[in-house]
Order: structure tokens, then C-alpha cells, then sequence
């Protein structure tokens, strides 16, 4: 089809109307499977899960049909060849349209169909192979996810790596290559951290150890994020297995956790990490709800709020400062713990087996395995089989931990039962980023610091809301980041917060 004449503005605004309510039934139909998904994590009664499963298949087939609907791509088509200012939201909105689209159109359909059907009934294998710790069990669906991967990565194409073209869908813009030169910098100076710890003073998580009232333990962490900035009038908090946030749109963004009676991290530090999440969504300008702008830039860019309000604030002397005395109101028996002893207990760094129970200096490690298998699978120099053994001889080498199982070992995350190659990285990239960002804020205004001991975050959020929040998928996350910091991604400033702070905590002094 040929357009010889360009079409006169109200044509074009007709045009981009139109082109916008289509974009908005996506957005309608993708919002209703996310609270259906929401629910079956929070409240479905066990006994609807197979309906619940047809009904999310349903509308991503629907969603689907939509998305590559010859119609529409016509419509983007013609948008495109008018004049649009770069750096608008309008250029903006047809470069991330256009993405969806070349996602979608360059899977064949029974392709989509295979994987899904697979996807789903990896899952079940999968949690019964972790259940019985069976590796075997799960092997074979392993191999046929990777199967599916590779190909899903062949039909979206790449140049250097097929975990490029898998890893794109997570984190816009970003390469194995790129991941590769900040985990190296960071994997380095992480080890040699961790030697420097084992050779600093004891420090004791015990007070966190003993029995918390859940009903307390609400109360307080709700309180901390109400003055984070989190709005309830536009947000819920409920009880899940795994702590997660669920975004509807920006006027419904749900959190959630799980309480252990008996530990105290637990709820606390999800809650405020999944907070950071919520805030994030929240703070999407009006302007693009219904719109495919109208979510985060990169889940790295999402785990970087996330992180910033769980460690950065969460896990800072200044923060408990004000908040200890108030935590000890709920829990009369942290009274004979100092607030010294509390700020230790909450930041003690322990190798362990389990990456979502790590502490924040060995957490990029637990990643940086997974990475690097995910490289070796990929590339095809790793074989399925050889998964257990090859995940064991790399915590040894890197934590100096040996699994005593594949449950424990290279079966705890449910990411590879989804085929999620190329997720792990957006955890670590989040990591370097909050650093990244929140230094920036601090050089535009050195009260946030003063402000944080004093429990007030809103210099804060309004930083975060200008210089990330607002714009939700209008950058890819490199430029996002350029723009709020004037810096490339960038692991140093993150591997001098990880060395002052926990060199300070564990009596060491910097001797190079
Ligand atoms: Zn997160």
C-alpha cells in the first residue's frame, strides 16, 4: 500500500486516536489477566485452578490476536511515516508499539501455542521435582524449555548471543556483553569483600530470631511505607506464598507478603521492597495509562526502586534511627537490644544456599551463577544433565557453600520452569542502579540524607517521581539512567556503598 499524499494533521490525529483506542482494549484485556493472575496467587480457591488457567489463556490468545491484528499494524505503519518529533511521547509510544508488534508477529502461532501449553505444565513438574528433590524428574522438561528458548530466540533474532534476544524482553537494550562488563567488576570486588568480612568481627542476627507478633508486625511496616509515599487509596497489601507486585494500572497497584511468625525480616523487608515496586508504578504519569508507556522501563529499572527503599533506606543506620524506638513500641522485646545490635542483626553477611534469603553483599553472587549457566546452556557448552553438578562446583568456588541438594541447589527458582532465560541479570543491573540513583539524588539535594533520619521521604519520592517514575516505558533503561544520573550503567558507586558500608559493620579497615 502506497501512501503518496501525507495525510492532512486532523487525519493524523484521527489516526493516532484510533490507533489509541485500539492500544487501550490491549491494555483493558492485559489489566483483567493481571488481576486474575493476582488472584490466583493470593485468594482462588485451589480447586479453580484449571478454570483459572483457561481463562488467562483465553485472553492472552485474545490479547494476542489483537497485538498482530493486521488492522493495527497498518494503523502503526502509517504513524510512523508522518513527521513525529523525536524525543516526544508520541515517538515514544510508536517505538515501544512497534516492539510489542515485532515480539508478538515473529513467533509463529502454533510456536506460541507449544510453548505456552509447555510453559504451563513445566511448572507442575518442576515444584514436584524441587518437592521430591528429583533433578531427574525435571531434566527432560528442562532440556525442552531450552529447546523452545533457543528457538523463541532464533525467530526474534540477535547478533552476538541467543541470550541477548531473550534477555531484551526483560531488560530493553541490554546485552550479555554489557551484563558481563559490570558483573565482572562487581563478582571481583565482592569476593574480596567477602574475605575481608570472615576476618572481621562476629555479628549476630538473634534478636531478629525470636517471636513477632504478625498483627504488630503489619501495623509497623505498613506505617513505614504509608510515609514512604505508598497511597492505599490506590493500593492493597495482601498474604501470598511469594511477596510480589501486581500493578492493574497506576490507580490499582497491589503488594504482597508472607509473615513468619518467628523472624522478623521476613514480612518487613519484603513489604518495603515490594513497596519500591508499587511506589514505581504509582508514580506513571496519567498520561500514559491505557498506553503500553504506561509500565516500567525494564524490570532492572523496577528492581532498582524496589532495592532502594528495601536496602538503601530500609537497611540504613539513618533510617533506624527513627524508626527503632517506634518498632520497639510493637515489640517490647527489642528493648534490651541496642539499636547498634539491631542495625548489625539486619545486615549480617552469611553464604548461604538460598538467593532470596541472601544478604545484600552475596546476593549478586547467587545471580552471577546463574548467569554464567545460562550462558553455558545457551551456548550449548553446558548439557542439561551436567546442571547439578556444574551449579554445586560454582557455590563452592563463589560463596565457598556446597548444596546439600538440587532442591536447595539448582532447583529453588521457579525462573527456568518458565523458560525465563535471561531474567537472573535484572536483579544485579537493579542493584547497581539504585546506587546509581540515588546518589543522584543526594547531589541535587543533600537534605535526603538529613531527612531520611528524620523519617521524611517526600525530597525524595519527588526525585524519584521526576526522574524515573513518571516517565514509565518512555526510555529504554540506558537512557533513562543517563538522564536521571548523567552516567552510564555503571557497577563502581554500587561496590563502594557495598565496601564502606560493611568494611564500617564488620570492624575492617580498608588496607589497599
Ligand atoms: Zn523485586
Amino acid at each position: 500500500m502506497a501512501f503518496s499524499q501525507a495525510p492532512t494533521p486532523t487525519d493524523r490525529e484521527a489516526l493516532l486516536r484510533d490507533f489509541k483506542v485500539r492500544l487501550g482494549i490491549i491494555a483493558d484485556l492485559e489489566q483483567a489477566a493481571a488481576l486474575l493472575s493476582w488472584d490466583q496467587q493470593t485468594y482462588m480457591p485451589p480447586g479453580a485452578a484449571e478454570t483459572r488457567a483457561q481463562q488467562l489463556s483465553t485472553l492472552a490468545k485474545i490479547v494476542h490476536a489483537h497485538v498482530t491484528d493486521p488492522a493495527m499494524s497498518e494503523q502503526l505503519e502509517r504513524l510512523e511515516q508522518q513527521n513525529v518529533a523525536p524525543g516526544s511521547d508520541e515517538a515514544a509510544l510508536l517505538r515501544v508499539a512497534r516492539r510489542g508488534y515485532e515480539r508478538a508477529s515473529k513467533l509463529p502461532s502454533e510456536f506460541v501455542e507449544a510453548f505456552s501449553r509447555l510453559r504451563s505444565q513445566s511448572h507442575h513438574i518442576w515444584a514436584e521435582a524441587r518437592r521430591e528433590n528429583d533433578f531427574a524428574r525435571f531434566e527432560p522438561t528442562l532440556e525442552k524449555l531450552l529447546e523452545f528458548a533457543l528457538r523463541q530466540a532464533d525467530y526474534y533474532g540477535y547478533e552476538e548471543h541467543p541470550f541477548d534476544a531473550l534477555h531484551d524482553l526483560y531488560e530493553p537494550g541490554s546485552t550479555a556483553a554489557k551484563v558481563k562488563a559490570v558483573f565482572e567488576p562487581l563478582k571481583a570486588a565482592t569476593v574480596a569483600l567477602l574475605g575481608e568480612i570472615a576476618a572481621g568481627r562476629e555479628l549476630s542476627d538473634a534478636p531478629l530470631r525470636q517471636p513477632f507478633n504478625e498483627a504488630e508486625q503489619e501495623a509497623f511496616a505498613v506505617k513505614v511505607i504509608k510515609d514512604f509515599g505508598f497511597d492505599f487509596r490506590h493500593g492493597r497489601l495482601d498474604r501470598t506464598v511469594h511477596p510480589f507486585a501486581q500493578s492493574m494500572s497506576k490507580y490499582d497497584v497491589r503488594i504482597t507478603t508472607r509473615f513468619h511468625p518467628e523472624f522478623l525480616n521476613a514480612a518487613l523487608f519484603s513489604i518495603l521492597h515490594e513497596a519500591g515496586h508499587g511506589l514505581y508504578e504509582q508514580g506513571i504519569a496519567d498520561a500514559y495509562q491505557r498506553l503500553p508507556l504506561g509500565s516500567g522501563a525494564s524490570l532492572g529499572v523496577h528492581e532498582s526502586q524496589s532495592r532502594l527503599y528495601e536496602n538503601l533506606l530500609g537497611r540504613s543506620y539513618a533510617f533506624w534511627q527513627h524508626y527503632y524506638p517506634q518498632l520497639q513500641q510493637h515489640f517490647p522485646q527489642l528493648q534490651a537490644t541496642s539499636l547498634d545490635d539491631f542495625y548489625a542483626a539486619i545486615n549480617v553477611v552469611r553464604p548461604s544456599l538460598i538467593r532470596v534469603e541472601a544478604d545484600e553483599v552475596t546476593y549478586n553472587l547467587h545471580i552471577m551463577v546463574r548467569f554464567e549457566l545460562e550462558l553455558a546452556l545457551l551456548e550449548g557448552s553446558l548439557k542439561v544433565a551436567e546442571l547439578p553438578e556444574a551449579w554445586n562446583a560454582k557455590y563452592q568456588a563463589y560463596l565457598g557453600i556446597n548444596p546439600p541438594s538440587d532442591a536447595l541447589g539448582c532447583l529453588q527458582d521457579v525462573h527456568w520452569a518458565f523458560a525465563g532465560f535471561g531474567y537472573f541479570p535484572t536483579y544485579t543491573l537493579g542493584n547497581i542502579m539504585s546506587v546509581q540513583l540515588f546518589e543522584a539524588a543526594k547531589r541535587a539535594h543533600p537534605e535526603i540524607e538529613r531527612e531520611l533520619g528524620a523519617g521524611e521521604f517526600g525530597t525524595l519520592l519527588t526525585w524519584l517521581r521526576e526522574h524515573v517514575h513518571r516517565h514509565g516505558a518512555k526510555y529504554e533503561p540506558h537512557e533513562l539512567l543517563k538522564r536521571a544520573t548523567g552516567s552510564e550503567l555503571d557497577a563502581a558507586p554500587y561496590i563502594r556503598y557495598l565496601q564502606a558500608k560493611y568494611r564500617a559493620l564488620y570492624g575492617v579497615e580498608n588496607v589497599a
